[in-house]
């Protein structure tokens, strides 16, 4: 079969495509015949070697995909061979025409959904649900801010709470950004590359600030979100490529929360919650992945490079 493999850490140009051998399921995996592989950040930092997770080599990246089961180990149930699922982790990687998968990490693939949205649900849907409920405790008729609402988790983070009855706010740093933000459920789009758009989004709020702020790039944010945050509110920081300095006070004056998150951490109660909660969105609609684009597998290194670049549109996706 076909897989990007990576044999030593660098930049994208080390993803090449190889074939190599059929995988076979053991007890409680699951094999899956992937159709698409959704492309996120954390798959570039582990190419690279930086990440605090560093990957055995040779290494086959990529969490998210999604296809049908083609094999069953001893042992699984609740999934039938030539059902469509879609993946949220992998044992041996996504970017690749057959992905082993624990039991736990296979979802049922709505009819709804294409494989290539499919592919775009795992890490994002997941993590954008984890902040806002399980770690911001978001409530309907709340309003937030979602801070970089253009990229995978933004745009699920967007569609989530709208779908639960909150008024969003999003950032974008392009018109185009914006326009898909809105699209996408927010009521209001601002632009985080304009020089006053803070004191725009405070209007907005009814100078109350934001009771509850999903940010995506906090070593640039997090002084600024501060500001942001109503009384009681919850900044849930779920990315952050580097250090800022803050003033705890902020905190102190309006008793805001700085909570942070890794997807990984959702405990065994609650990583079936979000499961649950995104199958039932998009089995109903309310949830519609965005694939901003679409690459094949041979086209990685390029894939990699676009999903650091600005200007984010949605998704980018791997076609297998
Ligand atoms: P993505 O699709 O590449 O999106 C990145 C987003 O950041 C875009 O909306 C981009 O907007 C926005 N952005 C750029 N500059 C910004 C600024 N100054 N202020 C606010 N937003 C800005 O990436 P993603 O998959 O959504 O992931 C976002 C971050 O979360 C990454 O750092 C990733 O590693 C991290 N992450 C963490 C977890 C976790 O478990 N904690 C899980 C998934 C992802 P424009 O391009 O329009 O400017």
């Amino acid at each position: 079969m076909k897989a990007i493999v990576i044999r030593e850490f660098g930049g994208p140009e080390v993803l090449k495509l190889e074939t190599v051998p059929e995988l076979k399921p053991g007890a409680g995996e699951v094999l899956v015949r992937l159709h698409a592989a959704g492309v996120n950040p954390v798959d570039t930092y582990r190419r690279a070697g930086s990440h605090s997770y560093r990957p055995s080599l040779p290494h086959t990246p990529g969490n998210d995909g999604a296809g049908v089961v083609q094999a069953l180990g001893s042992g699984v149930s609740g999934l039938s061979v030539g059902q469509r699922v879609y993946v949220n982790a992998s044992l041996s990687g996504t970017y690749a025409e057959q992905a082993l998968c624990a039991r736990e990490s296979v979802q049922p693939l709505s009819k709804n959904v294409s494989f290539a949205q499919g592919a775009c649900v795992g890490i994002p849907y997941g993590t954008a649900y984890r902040a806002l409920f399980q770690r911001a405790k978001a409530q309907s008729g709340e309003t937030v801010l979602v801070h970089g609402a253009s990229g995978g988790v933004g745009l699920a983070a967007v569609q989530l709470a709208r779908a639960a009855g909150m008024r969003v706010a999003g950032t974008a740093g392009t018109p185009r950004g914006m326009d898909l933000v809105l699209r996408e459920g927010a009521h209001a789009a601002f632009d985080h590359s304009s020089a006053d758009y803070t004191a725009e989004l405070m209007e907005w709020s009814g100078k109350k600030g934001f009771d509850v702020i999903v940010e995506v790039l906090a070593n640039v944010n997090l002084a600024k979100d501060l500001q942001l945050a109503a009384r009681y509110g919850r900044i849930a920081v779920l990315g952050s490529r580097g250090t800022i300095e803050i003033d705890p006070r902020e905190t102190m004056a309006r008793d805001v929360s700085i909570v942070g998150l890794s997807l990984r951490n959702a405990t065994p109660e609650e990583r079936p919650r979000i499961d649950a909660a995104l199958n039932a969105g998009l089995e109903d609609g309310a949830l519609k992945p965005v694939v901003g684009r679409e690459l094949p597998l041979a086209e990685a290194p390029e894939a990699h490079r676009a999903v650091m670049a600005s200007g984010a549109f949605g998704k980018i996706v791997l076609t297998i």
